[in-house]
């Protein structure tokens, strides 16, 4: 029996290893954590740090095919998997997706290629970096060029005194500044490539983001303007080609406001993984996102997933677990007693405010009906609207 390893034992670990186990492969998470969402789950648990040498050559002895659930595992402990064992995605192209400034390159090779471009920016690693930003960009947002996620190492800079005192605040790490942008929608595409060149695709997925955290995806026909969609789509392909990738990829977009009838589109970022704004594929579409993971680190053909419900995803965060400052229990009966409510809990033994606890897919027969299961467990658990 084969056996699949992931480096990282997070919510999306844990999904991947359950969807590998459903098409009966033994599966090995590394994570120093004893209480990993994935480990929890998984055949084997290597409790060890992403770099120590014991544990990378326990996983790599233990596993026919490793890949990475975690944006930020370091790029030489996969290549040192590579030596001995097939990893997917390479370490080379997760190096791109962890560093904005190689990524933003990326993404404006690809543009010159036909596909969408990225925001207008600027690279900041050094003093002179700083004195020669244009007006052009500012105001504008400073990103850490590397380990930001959630919106976390960022910072809004309306001009010059701000950007340099969020640069200095920051430990003048190298950066990216990019304009801010007037956003009418953000969307993602997923992707799966084959290391034969096959790619296949999700829809468009559709996404609001509260506090720099993904909140609500909303996934049907008719969702996105098609123009819209096929160029993302496109643009997605390509950034996964030119980088010669092997697994499932996710790229995020903005449609800005241009006055447009459906507005420009801009790239924003990717992330070489399964994505958070893909969990909806689970109830909602005939192969998920993490299938498609298993299929491509495994060598098997990808299909092209279909969407079979109109959807509404719902994150979970570590705030619903509290109310007026006392832990509660989320009204699951209630939720659970709706027609197409699909609840997924990761596991995590500790609430905490914008830790994600879980995800609610919520199907329908039509989007109607999907919106409408959507609102009501947003009302149940105490959450905004957003339509
Ligand atoms: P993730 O958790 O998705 O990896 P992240 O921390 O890497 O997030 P980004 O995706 O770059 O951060 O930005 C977070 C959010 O901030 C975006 O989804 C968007 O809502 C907003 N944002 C980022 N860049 C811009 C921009 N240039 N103009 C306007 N809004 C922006
Ligand atoms: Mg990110
Ligand atoms: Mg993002």
């Amino acid at each position: 029996i084969a056996t699949l390893g992931v480096m990282g034992g997070g919510q999306l670990g844990r999904m991947f290893v359950q969807a590998a186990q459903e098409m009966g492969y033994y599966t090995a998470v590394l994570d120093a954590d004893p209480v990993s969402p994935a480990g929890l789950v998984s055949h084997f648990h290597i409790q060890t740090g992403y770099e120590d040498a014991a544990g990378l050559a326990e996983l790599a002895e233990r596993c026919d095919a490793i890949t990475t659930e975690f944006e930020n595992v370091p790029a030489p402990a996969l290549q040192t998997l590579a030596a001995s064992r097939p990893v997917a995605p390479a370490a080379s192209a997760v190096a791109v997706a962890q560093d904005r400034i190689a990524e933003k390159a990326h993404f404006v090779a690809c543009a010159q290629a036909g596909g969408v471009g990225p925001a207008p920016y600027a690279a900041l690693e050094t003093e002179a970096d700083l004195a020669a930003v244009g007006d052009l960009l500012l105001p504008g947002i400073l990103k850490t060029a590397r380990l930001g996620y959630d919106g976390k190492g960022q910072a809004r800079v309306k001009d010059r005194a701000e950007l340099a005192a969020a640069w200095d605040s920051m430990g003048r790490v190298a950066c990216v500044l990019e304009k801010m942008l007037p956003l009418k929608a953000e969307l993602s595409v997923i992707v799966a490539r084959g290391a034969d060149d096959q790619v296949v695709n999700f829809p468009v997925q559709r996404n609001l983001h509260r506090d720099g955290i993904l909140a609500v995806t909303e996934v049907f026909d008719g969702n996105v303007p098609a123009e819209l969609a096929e160029r993302a789509i496109a643009t997605t392909a390509t950034v996964a080609r030119q980088l010669g990738y092997v697994g499932v990829l996710c790229v995020e977009y903005f449609v800005i406001d241009d006055g447009s009838e459906h507005g420009g589109l801009v790239v924003n970022e990717m992330a070489p993984r399964p994505h958070n704004s893909g969990h909806y594929t689970i109830n909602a579409c005939d192969c998920s996102q993490f299938e498609l993971q298993v299929r491509a680190m495994a060598g098997l053909p990808l299909v092209q997933p279909r969407l079979h419900s109109p959807t509404v995803m719902l994150n979970l965060l570590g705030d619903l677990w509290f109310q007026h400052g006392q832990p509660v229990e989320p009204p699951w009966a209630q939720i659970l007693a709706l027609p197409g409510a699909h609840l997924h809990l990761y596991g995590k033994l500790q609430a905490r405010p914008g830790r994600k606890m879980g995800h609610l897919n919520l199907t329908g027969a039509s989007v109607e009906q999907a919106q409408a299961t959507a609102l009501r467990c947003a009302e149940l658990l105490g959450m905004a609207p957003w339509r």
